[in-house]
């Protein structure tokens, strides 16, 4: 990438790991924090849109209330989300002011991007802030979320609302630089790849093994993150944020990893289902309905080997290839139950089994999309 390359991008969207914004012992590091905002600014200037997913609630607020290092039980950390919360949106809201610019802040829920309605209605909010150009800054509702209907991680929240706005860019900024072939920490001999074509399952596999120590997410939630915006269409870096002006640092040429947004992308309501974050159930299908799906057709249920989850029709769910991994996502137009009986079965057959006239496809080809990485099994 040149020297100009963050102004190629039209509107982008910058996620902030607690560990960059918010030190322990002393609180917000406004230093930094002024720093990005002054390259915000810049992109804003160049005309580009910005929006924030600033993580950092729980650990500012931790810090502010002097809870210490202590695990935090639910409802504690919930507590320090809504101190921290306050006093980080208010942090944003003064330093973005400080360069003539507004903000206004959003805060989500699962519910918000994974139900349709309610996925429209945040898009609404947000675009018509972006109009009235004012930066959202976006975080987790971590105050009301419970494990179940949480999203955990910021990286996987930033890239439903990167495609949800449907960004061409969005940049995470974290305590590592890039991608390498293994997790640094641990392998000497890892190397940098400065960029990534599709996600494939070997990318996938040089993640290693959950979060590192520094961020809730590591590199695993970041690649969840990736093949939610490629998929969709939007670039997506990943950069160290621990200097300062991690933006300008871009342009300047310091080490990143660029994951390439997919030549054809999906929009609108099947960016909504490609990037569907907890899919209720998986259909593992035989080579034969890999092809199909492949060439755009439907899965029907002669192609679907093995059923698993608990799932009603109309929700969300993973096709696996015959060797596991995930090439589609779609709706599903069965329930577990009756997707179970019919599985394997050729379409003439089906009717008899359930006792109705039922839809030929198992997932439509209209509800279905084939991710950006499992379009590699194509050859
Ligand atoms: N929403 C959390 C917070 O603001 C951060 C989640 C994450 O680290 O990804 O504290």
């Amino acid at each position: 990438m040149n020297a100009q390359s963050l102004r190629r991008y039209k509107r982008i969207t910058v996620k902030i790991g607690s560990a960059l914004l918010v030190d322990r012992a002393t609180g917000l590091k406004r230093e930094w924090l002024a720093s990005l905002v002054d390259d915000v600014a810049a992109l804003v200037e160049n005309g580009a849109e910005v929006l924030v997913v600033s993580s950092g609630a729980i650990a500012l607020g931790r810090t502010i209330l002097g809870l210490g290092k202590r695990a935090l039980k639910l409802e504690e950390s919930q507590a320090a989300a809504a101190v921290g919360q306050i006093a980080l949106a208010g942090a944003w809201s003064q330093e973005l002011g400080r360069k003539g610019l507004k903000s206004g802040q959003i805060l989500l829920t699962l519910g918000d991007t994974e139900e349709r309605r309610r996925y429209l209605n945040a898009r609404a909010t947000i675009g018509t802030l972006l109009k009235m150009k004012a930066v959202p800054i976006i975080n987790e509702n971590d105050t009301v979320a419970t494990s179940e209907i949480r999203y955990g991680d910021n990286d996987r929240l930033a890239a439903r609302v990167a495609t949800m706005m449907g960004g061409d860019l969005l940049v995470l900024l974290s305590d590592i630089d890039g991608l390498y072939t293994a997790p640094p920490a641990f392998d000497p001999n890892a190397r940098f790849l400065p960029v990534v074509e599709r996600i494939t399952p070997e990318i996938e596999a040089m993640a290693g093994a959950a979060a590192s120590e520094l961020s809730r997410g590591g590199m695993r939630t970041k690649l969840d993150a990736g093949k939610i915006a490629t998929t969709a269409g939007t670039a997506m870096i990943i950069t160290s944020g621990v200097r300062q002006n991690p933006l300008a640092a871009i342009e300047r040429g310091e080490r990143f990893t660029l994951f390439n947004p997919s030549r054809t992308p999906v929009s609108g309501y099947k960016s909504w289902i490609a990037g569907q974050l907890e899919p209720a159930g998986m259909l593992t299908v035989d080579a034969g309905a890999v092809r199909a799906l492949m060439s755009g057709k439907s899965l029907l249920p002669a192609g679907v080997k093995r059923v698993s989850g608990r799932f009603s029709r109309g929700d969300t769910v993973a096709v696996l290839a015959p060797e596991g991994h995930e090439i589609a996502r779609g709706l599903v137009a069965y329930d577990a139950a009756d997707a179970i009986r019919i599985a394997g079965l050729k379409s003439a057959e089906i009717d008899a089994v359930l006792g109705y006239q039922a839809r030929s496809a198992m997932v439509h080809r209209d509800d279905l999309v084939v991710s950006h990485g499992g379009e590699e099994a194509k050859g």
